[in-house]
Parts: structure tokens; C-alpha cells; sequence
């Protein structure tokens, strides 16, 4: 059985300048859950309190999915998996 914080140690990364996902964080103002926050195995959201602001980074994205599943607005330009070639690879031997 493999920890979550162990994933890292698993997996690579070839990152595609062109983010796979991109959010409207507009919409993240009202939204009242914000669960992408604490379901994000790779910490890719954080909000801001002070400053009302939700900050996304693609690079370390391990296309899990639940952000897409989770976030009620849908606050998405776009969500899609990344470009053949690119994004997480993972080793499990
Ligand atoms: Fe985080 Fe998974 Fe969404 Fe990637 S797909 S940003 S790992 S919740």
C-alpha cells in the first residue's frame, strides 16, 4: 500500500507549458466549498483569504480528476488531460 506523500517519489513529471487545466478564478469568490483546496492530492489550489484570491499551478497536477468531479461552479476555461507526451508518468515497480 502506497501513501499518498510517497506518490511523489514515484512519479515524474514532463511539464507542458501550455496548462492542460486553466481556471476562472472568479468563480472561486463565491464559491462557498472550495473543496479543490483539501482534495488536491498535489496541492495545486490555494486560496487566499486576505486577498480573496484562489491561485492554481498545473505543474505538479497528477491527473486524478477530483478537482473536475468536486468544484461546483465548474470554474474552467478548460480541463482536459495534457497533450500526448506530457504531464505525470508514474513508476510502480
Ligand atoms: Fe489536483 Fe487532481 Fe485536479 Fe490535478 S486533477 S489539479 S491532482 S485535484
Amino acid at each position: 500500500m502506497i501513501n499518498i506523500d510517497e506518490i511523489f517519489d514515484y512519479t515524474s513529471y514532463n511539464i507542458d507549458r501550455e496548462p492542460h487545466i486553466v481556471l476562472d478564478n472568479t468563480k472561486c469568490v463565491t464559491c462557498e466549498e472550495r473543496w479543490c483546496v483539501n482534495v488536491c492530492p498535489a496541492h495545486c489550489y490555494a486560496w487566499t483569504e486576505e486577498d480573496k484570491k484562489m491561485s492554481f499551478a498545473h505543474d505538479g497536477c497528477l491527473e486524478c480528476g477530483s478537482c473536475y468531479i468536486l468544484c461546483k461552479p465548474q470554474a474552467f476555461t478548460r480541463w482536459r488531460y495534457p497533450r500526448g507526451g506530457y504531464g505525470v508518468s508514474y513508476r510502480m515497480s
